[in-house]
């Protein structure tokens, strides 16, 4: 069963003007993995270029540069710009679309509290939510809250404080968003890990770099499919002590990023034209939402045993994509489409040139292993007779000519039954190799791997790579027992957790 989700907004109805429009291409790329991408993109202006202008003269300005907003390279989607509002209506769609989930409008949160003693039990409903709805108190019990915390009060009480040789009073307040531009994030972001803060509600800074709504997002993200998993019983409820621990630090790099960006921006600053232009070329990787990095943790492996393997794949960061070429169609499509945000694992075995003998043997060795009973593909796939790839999705991606390769020289792992239809799922197998439409996506040229290699990353189900392993060992040793074994285990064993 799906957990059952309560949604709680004061307003009367869904967000109708909205702050924010600036939509990072990290955000793009999350609503593509929703399978929203496309509705997004369509809505939204494009960002390419950016200009640079300075005072020439006085009420004079001229040009002194422009740069591609998104550097080439960076990511596969752009920049987008759509207001706030219409962000939220995309998703409010999907939500239905996916569950039937709805937002429940006119609550107002008035307290939240959580008994710790009974939140040490997993089965317990220890968050007690008291709201007002047209008038009365209504309360929820819950087992976990995210939430945000700012009350219109406060935001009034400071307004009369600032203007305290006034005397002001509000008849009614139409519209506002407290955004105070502080740059502070709460020291903690949870209460004994049944209620978790996100957004503007443990991080300010100012709107300059449009990130505020991005990596609120960014947030929900991460806590999203940990929340699914610990209620699904899938893992145990200390997998949520990596959602503060990863998205704190994200918030002290956004104020320690906001500051800068600022400083740059400030007319007080002596930054002249040139220095300007270089700084926010540099930042561009950050407001463009590549740069989150998380710390080692049950779920981020301190395994890189690649050793320059793959130098452009760095773990606890989202795996890069360029193209590939599907296997079954000779559809060429983005690494990262694949990598869809359905809660899955992605084991994903970068094989390289498969005709040489050496790598076919390490594909045929890794193949048994993931369909023999030692597989973390079936031990920790769901009970109940479900997919063997229903929980950790095993994915080939092959370099060279693929028309040099026939199915059956591909273990029958990477194409297992699966699916409504229970039929071969061919998906799975990709080349990094020439497409007939769209050119080369040199993909390993772009991670730094190489083809007479092979190595093997484990994506979390939020595309962020939580280890890699070489899997170029010696011929024997691979058949007699792969090193794969060792990090699914590790990532996903309950008692490690
Ligand atoms: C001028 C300006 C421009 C900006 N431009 C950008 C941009 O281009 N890109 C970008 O990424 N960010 C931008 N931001 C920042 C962005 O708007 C915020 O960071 C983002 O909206 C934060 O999202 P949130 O969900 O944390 O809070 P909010 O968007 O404020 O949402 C909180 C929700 O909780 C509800 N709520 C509050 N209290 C209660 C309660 N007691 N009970 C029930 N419901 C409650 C509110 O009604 C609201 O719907 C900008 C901000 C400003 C001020």
């Amino acid at each position: 069963m799906d957990p059952i989700e309560k949604v709680l907004e004061r307003r009367e109805g869904p967000l109708t003007l909205g702050q924010a429009d600036g939509v990072q291409c990290r955000t793009v790329e999350i609503f593509e993995s929703f399978g929203i991408g496309d509705e997004l993109l369509r809505a939204s202006y494009h960002v390419l270029e950016v200009v640079f202008w300075t005072e020439d003269s006085p009420g004079v300005i001229k040009r002194t540069g422009r740069t591609p907003d998104t550097q080439p390279g960076f990511s596969h989607q752009p920049h987008g710009i759509l207001n706030q509002a219409r962000v939220n209506k995309l998703l409010l769609d999907a939500m239905h679309r996916f569950n039937k989930q709805e937002v429940d409008y006119g609550y107002d949160i008035k307290h939240l509290e959580v008994d710790s003693q009974q939140a040490k039990d997993p089965s317990a409903y220890p968050v007690k939510v008291i709201t007002r709805k047209d008038g009365r108190i209504v309360q929820f019990e819950a087992k976990y809250a995210l939430a945000r915390e700012v009350k219109l009060e406060d935001l009034q009480h400071t307004a009369k404080n600032i203007l305290s040789q006034y005397d002001v009073d509000f008849t009614d307040t139409i519209w506002w968003s407290a955004y105070p531009i502080g740059q502070r994030h709460a020291d903690s972001f949870h209460e004994d890990y049944r209620v978790f803060l996100a957004g503007d509600a443990c991080h300010t800074h100012s709107p300059k770099a449009g990130q505020g709504m991005n990596v609120r997002l960014q947030d929900g993200y991460n806590i999203g499919w940990k929340l699914a998993s610990v209620l699904k019983g899938l893992t145990p409820p200390s997998l949520l002590k990596t959602y503060v621990l990863e998205r704190r630090k994200t918030a002290i790099d956004l104020i320690n990023f906001d500051r800068y960006f600022s400083k740059l921006f400030s007319s007080t600053a002596k930054t002249s034209p040139q220095e300007f232009q270089k700084g926010f070329i540099q930042a561009g990787k950050y407001t463009a939402g590549l740069t989150a990095k998380y710390d080692r943790s049950p779920i981020v492996s301190d395994m890189d045993e690649t050793q320059g393997l793959a130098t452009n794949v760095v773990v606890g960061m989202r795996l890069p994509s360029a193209q590939v070429v599907r296997f079954c169609d000779s559809k060429p499509l983005q690494l990262m489409t694949v990598l869809k945000s359905d809660g899955r694992w992605r084991l994903i075995a970068f094989a390289g040139d498969i005709t040489l003998t050496v790598n076919q043997d390490r594909l045929r060795a890794l193949g048994n292993y993931l369909m023999s009973v030692e597989s973390p593909m079936r031990r920790f796939a769901p009970g109940g007779g479900g997919d063997i790839d229903s929980l950790i999705e095993p994915i080939l991606v092959a370099y060279g000519n693929r028309h040099e390769i026939e199915l059956d020289q591909v273990p029958e792992s990477f194409y297992p039954i699966s699916g409504k239809h229970k039929v071969h799922d061919l998906h799975k197998i990709l080349f990094d190799d020439e497409s007939y439409s769209k050119s080369h996506g040199h993909l390993y040229e772009y991670l730094g791997m190489s083809p007479q290699n092979s190595s093997i990353v484990i994506v979390r189900p939020d595309q962020c790579k939580q280890g890699v392993l070489s899997s170029s060992l010696g011929e024997n040793e691979c058949e007699s027992e792969p090193r794969v074994n060792d990090l699914p285990t590790f990532t996903l064993s309950r008692h490690l957790f």
